[in-house]
């Protein structure tokens, strides 16, 4: 299914540097009638003519594009590569591995806990007690699920985009924040943050969990890397490119180790901390 007749196309400088890449190149990794560019000043890689936010809120909901996308990239795996991932599964499954868990119990002090992009909330479920989950969510129908969890142990879900969700809550509010498989959806990133450093009390922590552009499954995969979704994920950062955003806007970076962006995962960690 294509809305190419629907989408008016939002013209985006580079959300990292502001660069103007109207005259640059489309890279290779633009399909349809999405432009994916690099950009020229500082290297990020993103779409260049994002959805507006109403767009996302209707059309492509992500529960809808990603279900639709798995499909087609089940038909397009060779027989090992999903064996691969059926072993890759397995295995999570056996350990139990839950290291956006692990880290919140590490890292985050007793208190309300801001889940920026909490889809239906299984995130906020699988938060300790002594958090409160609240939670900011742009599609209507996850936000309803996840304003269920959040109401059952005294938060709240704003559904809406980030910038305006961000804006509902009080300054200094939130013990700490939450941006797992989101901030590869924003659009306006740098903003984002600016919003989540208001609401966070002085010293508390942000963890991000985001496709890593530079892994190796992408230079190997290219086109056909998991990471990539059109139109829904909007910037494809590296270790240096999401790093560089986040000590613009003044986040102190805890912990990025190279567990944390190991090249052979797709995806990569990072914690930072509102200055105290
Ligand atoms: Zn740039």
């Amino acid at each position: 299914m294509k809305h190419g007749k629907q989408h008016q196309g939002v013209h985006r400088l580079c959300p990292l540097c502001g660069a103007d890449n109207a005259g640059k190149k489309p890279s290779v990794y633009s399909q349809d009638e999405w432009i994916i560019k690099k950009c020229s000043g500082c290297g990020l890689v993103y779409l260049e003519n994002p959805p507006a936010y109403e767009e996302l809120e209707e059309i492509y909901a992500w529960e809808k594009t990603s279900s639709q996308r798995s499909q087609e990239r089940t038909k397009k795996e060779s027989a090992l590569r999903q064996y691969v991932r059926k072993i890759e599964r397995y295995k999570d499954r056996l350990i139990r591995r839950d290291k956006l868990i692990d880290l919140s119990e590490k890292y985050f002090p007793v208190g309300p806990v801001i889940d920026v992009g909490c889809g239906g909330g299984a995130v906020m479920s699988r938060l300790d007690k002594k958090h409160t989950p609240y939670g900011i969510e742009v599609s209507k129908q996850l936000s309803g699920s996840a304003q269920e969890i959040a109401t059952a142990r005294g938060g709240h879900v704003f559904c809406g985009n980030a910038l305006e969700g961000l804006d509902s809550f009080d300054k200094d509010y939130f013990v700490a924040a939450i941006m797992s498989a989101y901030f590869e959806h924003e659009a306006a990133p740098r903003e984002v943050l600016q919003k989540i450093k208001r609401v966070l009390r002085p010293g508390a922590p942000l963890v991000i969990k985001v496709p890593n552009y530079g892994c190796l499954n992408r230079l190997i995969t290219q086109k056909k890397w998991c990471g990539f979704r059109y139109p829904d994920h909007v910037n494809y950062w590296t270790p240096r490119t999401l790093k560089k955003i986040i000590a613009d806007t003044g986040f102190d970076i805890v912990r990025f180790n190279i567990g944390d962006r190991s090249p052979i995962s797709d995806n990569m960690w990072l914690i930072a901390r509102k200055p105290a």
